[in-house]
């Protein structure tokens, strides 16, 4: 069944595909939904970076930032947790924000540091969808005085595939601030590739479902090497999530991809861990 999205003031913004076993009224869903909104106003999210590098050099090249929620009772919960949960409630529009705003004082402080890396968001459907989004990341950016290309906006086939046309706008006056875009999850959603002939998206993410298991499978391997070349025909950047293991690198490598994320680099971490590991790489 198909419902209104609201924004956090109660707008109509749009429709979605309402998946209505995320709807249950499962006690813990229901509080979790108002701690999740006391949790946003009082400051309980936090933002771990993941390095992105350079296939062939190792050189990092920024950072993609993921949400987590430090919950008093419930300990650091994982945003598959609460993602679906801010979607369905119109707290991702606070969320979002927040998580915008951060990275972008973060990439500010890698900047003054010396360091000149970018910084990648996550941004879910509802978000996609509002007409008002591009406004609001020219806001921020202007906030922080940065330049738009060390922002990279991701995005999933599924929240584009929502609504095509109106996705089509919002990416449209995004690149045209100068913000990079990233197709998230490439190959695991219900898609159809003509969109990627008229978006103007920098780099295609391999999904990390095709990464974790192509030395063990030759189909997977195919998926992989077929995906970095369509990106590398198409002129995009070509990055793979979920590498694990020197092997997978090396896989990689081969198959040209251009840039990498994964536990075998590093895993996601505090802001302070991320500094301590950009320290490293540097003297290394
Ligand atoms: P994603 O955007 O596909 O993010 C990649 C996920 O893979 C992250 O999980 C990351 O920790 C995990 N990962 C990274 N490297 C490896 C690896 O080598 N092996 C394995 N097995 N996993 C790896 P995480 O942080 O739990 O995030 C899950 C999802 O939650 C993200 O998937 C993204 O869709 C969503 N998410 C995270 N932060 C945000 C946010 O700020 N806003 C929105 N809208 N969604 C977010
Ligand atoms: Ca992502
Ligand atoms: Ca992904
Ligand atoms: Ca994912």
């Amino acid at each position: 069944a198909d419902i209104a999205m609201y924004t956090a003031k109660g707008k109509r913004i749009g429709y979605t595909v309402f998946d209505h076993s995320q709807d249950s009224t499962d006690p813990r869903k229901l509080t979790l939904a108002s701690d999740l909104r006391q949790g946003i106003e009082q400051d309980q999210l936090v933002l771990h970076y993941q390095p992105k590098v350079d296939t062939r050099t190792g050189k990092v090249l920024g950072a993609e930032a993921l949400v987590r929620w430090q919950h008093p009772e419930h300990g650091l919960i994982p945003p598959t947790e609460f993602i679906p949960l801010a979607e369905h409630t119109g707290l991702i529009t606070p969320l979002t924000r927040f998580v915008l705003d951060t990275a972008l004082r973060q990439c500010q402080e890698w900047l003054r540091d010396g360091h000149e890396l970018s910084v990648a968001v996550n941004v879910s459907t509802h978000r996609l969808l509002d007409l008002d989004f591009p406004a609001e990341v020219a806001d921020r950016l202007q906030y922080w005085q940065l330049p738009a290309h060390l922002l990279t906006v991701e995005i999933t086939e599924s929240a584009i595939m929502t609504d095509p046309d109106r996705a089509l706008h919002v990416v449209q006056q995004l690149h045209a601030l100068g913000v990079h875009l990233s197709i998230d999850d490439f190959g695991t959603g219900y898609s159809s590739m003509a969109y990627l002939k008229t978006l103007p998206v920098h780099e295609l993410k391999i999904d990390r479902t095709f990464v974790g298991s192509m030395t063990t499978s030759d189909r997977d391997a195919v998926i992989v090497r077929s995906t970095a070349e369509l990106g590398r025909n198409l002129g995009l950047r070509v990055i793979a999530e979920g590498v694990e293991d020197m092997a997978t690198w090396q896989v990689l490598d081969a198959a040209g991809c251009d840039a990498l994320q994964g536990y075998y680099i590093s895993r996601p971490v505090t802001a302070d861990a991320f500094a301590t590991w950009l320290r490293h790489q540097r003297g290394a």
